[in-house]
């Protein structure tokens, strides 16, 4: 008999719906046209493609010029944050202590600051006013946490950027400043809606709400200053070259949909399940710490410290066992480093080195939580 596999790592990647997986098979095939073409059969494919912008850009409040199709999250965030900067090259940026790499590396690029957290993870809106100058053009903080699930208050840092925006019109500097989130994490659970968010800039993907890795999209108000970073033809408004991922496109289109309209569902069979993994956890090893905000989290993400034990060593048990979970962020994986964000919470190494991440998704079932704590309840028993 195959031993059974619990998945508990869908802040790492989801599994394709089949109906996602349908959506994309005939621009694999016979729908192959380029859409830039000038034929029929092209142009038909263009007009779906507007179809499925226009359904992209109704989940996210825009209208159809404000979506770019690039590929992956880790794009949208470079082009956002490496395309303004082309624009202000000697503009400041601010990003969150708990931004994701893909928001931590391009920002660097530049002349950066970052806002601290609170032990929660969270930006308070306050330190955000603190860091901004009268230089900084952006300010870049995540929705959701891909450590700990955490959710900033981005409305309220909306608010802030708003009366910067006026007191800088007062004084006669006429430098905007621009709020970008990451909502890489947030597809399945939270509204997109950038308008009601506060934002000018947000970047989603496909690979994490059940649509294929290498899609995604970013959200660019009218009137953002953004330069291009791939040149090459005029794609997506001049702003991504090169010919565009049809099937992605569609798989992504298909995956935002169902994920929007199974939101409030999911978010509240995962919110108990989070509640009951949470509760069992500590019951069966009362020395667990849970990282993150009790009170602004996503519903599919635990980070939970085990308090003297190695969290490399740990996943691998599990593993064996057939549970799959993860250290930290996917990306952090096996390098060895303590991860920023919980370093950012104020957690020391040691504990960070003990930390595993559970996430949690439409397959998941008490059972599977069950199962996890049963065996985290066995392995550290040893
Ligand atoms: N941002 C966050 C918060 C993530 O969790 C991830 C993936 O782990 C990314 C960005 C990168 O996404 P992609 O793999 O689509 O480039």
């Amino acid at each position: 008999m195959t031993k059974k596999i619990i998945y508990l790592d869908y802040a790492a990647t989801t599994p394709m719906d089949p109906s996602v997986f349908k959506a994309m098979e005939q621009y694999f095939t016979y729908n192959f046209y380029n859409p830039s073409a000038s034929y029929l059969a092209a142009k038909r494919v263009k007009k779906e493609l507007d179809g499925v912008r226009a359904g992209v850009a109704r989940h996210l409040g825009a209208k159809l010029p404000e979506i770019i199709f690039i590929a992956g999250a880790t794009e949208a965030n470079n082009l956002a944050l490496q395309g303004v900067m082309k624009q202000f090259p000697d503009g400041e940026i601010l990003i969150s202590a708990v931004e994701h790499d893909s928001v931590r590396t391009p920002a660097w690029l530049f002349d950066c600051h970052e806002i601290p957290v609170t032990k929660q993870g969270i930006a308070e809106p306050l330190a955000v006013e603190k860091f901004i100058s009268d230089n900084t053009v952006l300010v870049s903080v995540g929705l959701v946490n891909n450590e700990t699930g955490t959710i900033q208050p981005l409305k309220e840092i909306s608010s802030i950027l708003g009366k910067v925006r006026a007191e800088r019109s007062k004084k006669g500097n006429n430098r905007p400043i621009y709020l970008h989130t990451d909502a890489a994490q947030a597809g399945c659970y939270l509204s997109l809606n950038a308008s009601r968010l506060g934002v000018d800039m947000m970047s989603i993907n496909g690979g994490k709400i059940y649509g294929p890795k290498q899609s995604g999209a970013l959200f660019v108000k009218t009137g953002v200053r953004l330069s291009p970073i791939i040149a090459g033809g005029g794609q997506e408004w001049g702003m991504r070259a090169g010919t565009e991922n049809v099937p992605a496109i569609f798989g992504l289109a298909a995956a935002l949909e169902k994920a929007q309209s199974l939101r409030t569902a999911e978010s509240k069979r995962l919110t108990g399940l989070r509640e009951l993994f949470i509760e069992k956890v500590t019951e069966a090893l009362p020395n667990t710490q849970i990282n993150g905000s009790k009170k602004h989290s996503a519903p599919h993400i635990v980070s939970a410290t085990f308090q003297g034990r190695d969290n490399e060593r740990l996943m691998m048990e599990l593993d064996e066992a057939g549970i799959q979970c993860a250290t930290g962020s996917a990306c952090h994986a096996g390098t060895g480093t303590p991860s920023h964000v919980l370093a950012a919470m104020g957690l020391p190494d040691k504990a960070s080195r003990s930390t595993l991440r559970f996430s949690f998704g439409r397959h998941t079932n008490e059972n599977d939580i069950a199962a996890a704590i049963r065996e985290l309840k066995r392995i550290l028993s040893r």
